[in-house]
C-alpha cells in the first residue's frame, strides 16, 4: 500500500479535515489536486491523500484511514462495488447501482453515495451542451462507473439501453438489476459486427488504461452520434480516435466527469456546492492532448 503525499489546504486551528482516494493505480489521481482547487476557493481546511489499495487492501487500507480520523473518502477503479458491500448505509443511487464512489464518515461506520452518474450527465448536458434524451445508448462495460453510469442514462431519457461487457454475465447482471427488459438488452462482445448502431456510444471500461484496443467497427455508430469515454487522458485516446474516425459528431473524455463528480461528493462531505470551470480549464491545459503519445 502505497501512501501518496497528501495536499494540505487551510490548516485551521483545530487540524484539517482527512480525505482520501483510494484506488489501484492511484499515483496518478487528479482527485487530490481537484479537491484541493475547491477548499481553497470555498476557505475549506482539509487534507486529500491519494492511498493505492487493491481489493484485497481495501478494507485493511480503509480501517486504518477511519483510525486517523479519516472523514471522507473517494473511491475509484477496482474497488466501487467493494466499497458498497462495507458501507453500514448507502444512499438510494448507490444501492440501486451497487456503486459506492464517495464514502462519509457516519459514526462507528461508513455511509456510501455514488456521484459518478450525475457528474456524467452534468458534464454532456451542462458543459459540453448535448443532450442526451431520446438517444439509442450502446454502454461498454459492467463494472462499478458502467453501473452508476447506466442509471443516470435511463433517468435522464435516453431511449433504449444496450450493455456489451468482456464478461457477459456483468452485463447480465447489470439488466438484471436495472429490470427494464422493454427497454434494457444485453450483447456479446463476439457478435460486435451484428450490434446495430447508436445515436450514444459511452465507453465503461478501463481498457484503455492497458493501452488495450476495444476494436469497435465503425457500423455501430448512426448518423450525428456521440462517443463519451469516461477516461481522460492517454487511456481516453484509443477510443476517442476510433469514435472520430468513425465520424461521431462529437467524442468527449470523461475529465469534465471526473470534475463534476468530485464537486457532488464535496457537497457531500462539506455543504457547499464548488465552482467547477477554472479547475477544469486548469486540468483541460494540464493533460496532454491528443497528438502526445
Ligand atoms: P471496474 O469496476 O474495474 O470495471 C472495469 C470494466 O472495464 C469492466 O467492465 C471490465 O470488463 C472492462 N474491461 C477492462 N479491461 C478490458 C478490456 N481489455 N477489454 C474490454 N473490457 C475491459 O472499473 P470502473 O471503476 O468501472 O472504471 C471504468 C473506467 O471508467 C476507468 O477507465 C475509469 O478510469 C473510468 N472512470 C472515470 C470516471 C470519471 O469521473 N471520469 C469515474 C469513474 C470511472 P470485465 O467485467 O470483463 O472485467
Amino acid at each position: 500500500m502505497i501512501d501518496e503525499e497528501p495536499v494540505t489546504v487551510h490548516r485551521a486551528s483545530d487540524g484539517p479535515g482527512l480525505y482520501a482516494v483510494f484506488g489501484q493505480p492511484i499515483a496518478h489521481s487528479l482527485s487530490p489536486r481537484i479537491h484541493a482547487a475547491f477548499a481553497r476557493d470555498l476557505s475549506i481546511a482539509l487534507e486529500y491523500r491519494a492511498i493505492e489499495a487493491s481489493a484485497e487492501d481495501f478494507v485493511g487500507a480503509l480501517a486504518a484511514f477511519a483510525d486517523r480520523g479519516g472523514l471522507g473518502a473517494n473511491v475509484t477503479l477496482p474497488l466501487k462495488q467493494h466499497a458498497a458491500r462495507l458501507c453500514l448505509s448507502v444512499s438510494e443511487r448507490a444501492r440501486q447501482a451497487d456503486s459506492v464512489n464517495t464514502l462519509v464518515r457516519r459514526g462507528e461506520g461508513w455511509h456510501g453515495e455514488s456521484t459518478d452518474g450525475v457528474g456524467l450527465i452534468r458534464d454532456i448536458t451542462g458543459r459540453h451542451g448535448l443532450y442526451v434524451r431520446g438517444r439509442r445508448t450502446l454502454l461498454l462495460g459492467a463494472g462499478g462507473a458502467a453501473r452508476a453510469v447506466a442509471f443516470a442514462l435511463l433517468d435522464a431519457g435516453i431511449s433504449e439501453l444496450t450493455i456489451a461487457n468482456r464478461t457477459p454475465e456483468r452485463a447480465d447482471a447489470l439488466a438484471d438489476a436495472i429490470g427494464k427488459p422493454e427497454g434494457v438488452h444485453t450483447r456479446y462482445w463476439s457478435d460486435l459486427g451484428q450490434w446495430g448502431s447508436f445515436d450514444l456510444i459511452v465507453n465503461a471500461t478501463s481498457a484503455g488504461h492497458g493501452r488495450m484496443s476495444l476494436a469497435l467497427p465503425p457500423s455501430l455508430m448512426a448518423p450525428r452520434a456521440v462517443c463519451y469515454d469516461l477516461s481522460y487522458g492517454r487511456a481516453s485516446f484509443g477510443f476517442l480516435a476510433w469514435a472520430r474516425s468513425a465520424g461521431a459528431s462529437h467524442a468527449v473524455d470523461g475529465l469534465g466527469m471526473l470534475v463534476e463528480q468530485a464537486a457532488e461528493a464535496f457537497e457531500v462531505w462539506h455543504g457547499r456546492r464548488p465552482e467547477t470551470d477554472a479547475i477544469y480549464a486548469e486540468l483541460r491545459a494540464y493533460l496532454p492532448g491528443d497528438a502526445e503519445d
